[in-house]
């Protein structure tokens, strides 16, 4: 499963954006699921290259509920 940047994990806040990914990915440096950036282009570049995938608990319990809804 490959991440694809998506405009709603995106957040545009005062000193850059913020990148929610969402349940299932994380940033490949630490089991954080939330990063900042200062441009639009260091977004789409980080999401291409340091997006994996993530079974933390959290991430378990949420794909475990949506499995079972859907
Ligand atoms: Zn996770």
């Amino acid at each position: 499963m490959k991440y694809k940047l998506k405009k709603n994990d995106v957040d545009q806040c005062e000193d850059g954006y913020m990148v929610f990914l969402p349940y299932g990915f994380r940033w490949n440096d630490d089991i954080v699921h939330v990063r900042g950036f200062d441009t639009m282009a260091e977004v789409r570049a980080a999401a291409k290259t340091d997006v994996v995938e993530c079974g933390c608990l959290e991430c378990i319990k949420h794909l475990i509920v949506r499995r079972r809804t859907f």
